[in-house]
């Protein structure tokens, strides 16, 4: 981080679409876009060009102080007990606003982040339904009432938690910003969320939104800043409650024992996988190939949830594979900006040499490569689409997290021998089953560890439906109902009904 004690709380920046905008680079708190307490700044880079964007601001733990501060009296006044339905309204405002401005969204994303246009626009399209499926939600997280005999009255309520800590990671910033904000403010909790220090523009920019929507002060506050000084701050704070992080699992269990060691926050991970994607020999191998392509190079192959472990059946093998790399071949990938561009850059140096890393590791190690394999240009962080065949369970390519445009590819013989190697991981976040049959296909989804399972689809997200892990791919669920269980907390009321009137 650089010292710049004058930059000022606002940047004009050309977006490589031409359009110009003004991004707020300050810390958001208290509904206030202001400086660090220590001034101290860090430089955000776009990956396609690797050249600087701007500057933003830099959290420390001083500056977490006030937002968890602010966050902490946010929650204690109106907002965590006023009628939910108002919370509701807040939510379908800042969607509004999110709304008419998703083509500057989407063109900060792609440019902080790498990711094709294209990809952008499918994230804010998903952060605008997903925002007014929580704000129709606000007012309907009902209690119950218990009935245990008629001496007394019983019920039920959900409470929100307090002050929450949420820290998100940079293939999808503003989605992720989304799936956090959208739940916590509609069950009446107030928010820190911290952004990951290579993508933290879209979230300030939001962060203007939020202000515009009239969600009051204090209610969401959103720091920049690196994962050992602002996150940690964040996890170790005694007065935040609970914890929502996504990013890898390494990670995730560090910030569990910092929750556990603090003050036992509630923690939800969304953590790392290694998802089998599984062809049968009944498939339609076109659609099973389009959705091979969409597992692993959708959004540069930065998803949690990458069909990253391909299994295609012996009998349709070689075809499938053939068309899998046709395919793979065949994909646009640079200028994120560029009509027709299906893969734009790695968010990162670090991210492009991991991929490369492990280039030379498949290759080490006797797997056959079959596309790619190699970086694209010598500027920005392009990788060619690539897919490595023959890869055996024991080889470091087939159950490591490489997060990035690289498949793995392993024959199979029967059903059995397919769940067996699918459920061969430690992780199991998601899992893609590709048959005619509705036989084959709720016989293996039924075995299946994972998260989420798509049967002839994949990469496939609704607000309705809950995401998240089984083993180590995580803790809790986002999105759907099950969203809205990590935000509350159960209160039982029991009252002695008297004999009547006295
Ligand atoms: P990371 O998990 O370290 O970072 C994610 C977020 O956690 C960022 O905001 C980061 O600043 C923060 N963080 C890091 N260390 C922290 C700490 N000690 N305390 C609190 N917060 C902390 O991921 P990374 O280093 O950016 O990427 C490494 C690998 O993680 C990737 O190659 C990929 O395999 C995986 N990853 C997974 C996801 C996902 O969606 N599951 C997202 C990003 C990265």
């Amino acid at each position: 981080a650089r010292f710049y004690s004058s930059l000022p709380l606002s940047q004009t920046i050309t977006l490589p679409t031409g359009q110009t905008y003004e991004q707020p680079v300050g810390l958001f708190i208290n509904g206030e876009f202001v400086k660090s307490q220590q001034h101290k700044t860090f430089e955000v880079l776009n990956p396609s060009t690797e050249e600087e964007i701007c500057h933003v601001y830099e959290a420390r733990e001083d500056d977490v102080n006030l937002a968890v501060d602010a966050a902490h009296k946010a929650f204690h006044s109106e907002w965590s007990k006023c009628d939910p339905a108002i919370r509701g309204k807040y939510l379908n405002n800042l969607a509004d606003l999110m709304e008419a401005n998703k083509d500057t969204l989407a063109a900060i994303e792609s440019m902080d982040n790498g990711k094709a246009l294209s990809m952008a626009q499918g994230d804010v399209g998903l952060v605008i339904n997903y925002l007014r499926y929580c704000a129709g939600y606000a007012d309907k997280l009902y209690g119950k009432l218990v009935d245990t005999g008629s001496n007394y009255f019983n019920y039920v309520k959900r409470e929100p938690i307090g002050v929450c800590g949420q820290i998100i990671p940079w293939n999808f910033p503003l989605l992720m910003w989304s799936w956090k904000i959208g739940p916590a403010l509609a069950a009446g909790n107030t928010v820190v969320l911290k952004t990951a220090e290579s993508t933290p523009l879209s979230a300030l920019y939001a962060a203007k939104l939020v202000k515009e929507a009239g969600i009051p002060n204090g209610v969401v506050n959103i720091v920049s800043g690196f994962g050992k000084i602002t996150g940690e701050a964040i996890s170790m704070h005694p007065k935040i409650k609970k914890l929502a992080f996504t990013g890898s699992t390494a990670t995730g269990k560090h910030i569990m024992k910092a929750a556990a060691d603090s003050n036992l926050k509630k923690v939800t991970l969304e953590l790392g996988g290694k998802s089998p994607n599984i062809v049968f020999n009944d498939a339609d191998v076109k659609k099973a190939v389009q959705n091979l392509i969409v597992g692993i190079f959708y959004n540069s192959g930065e998803v949690c949830c990458a069909g990253s472990r391909v299994f295609i059946q012996e009998g349709i093998y070689d075809e499938v594979l053939e068309e899998f790399k046709k395919a793979a071949e065949h994909l646009k990938v640079g200028d994120p900006f560029e009509d027709g561009v299906f893969q734009g850059a790695q968010t990162s140096q670090q991210q492009l040499s991991k991929i490369l890393s492990y280039v030379e590791s498949g290759k080490t190690e006797g797997a056959t490569l079959v596309a790619g394999g190699e970086r694209l240009g010598n500027k920005g962080y392009f990788v060619k689409p690539t897919i490595f065949a023959d890869v055996t369970p024991k080889m470091k390519i087939y159950s490591e997290e490489i997060f990035g445009p690289f498949a793995v590819v392993t024959k199979f013989k029967t059903a059995d021998e397919a769940i067996e190697m699918a459920n061969d991981s430690e992780y199991g976040l998601a899992a893609g089953i590709h048959t005619k049959s509705l036989d084959t296909a709720t016989y293996v989804a039924n075995k299946l560890e994972a998260g989420t399972v798509w049967v002839n689809t994949y990469n496939d997200f609704h607000s309705n439906m809950p995401f998240g892990g089984f083993k180590q791919s995580g803790i809790g669920r986002e999105m759907g109902e099950a969203a809205f269980e990590n935000y509350t907390q159960w209160k039982t009321v029991r009252i002695a009904v008297n004999d009547g009137p006295q």
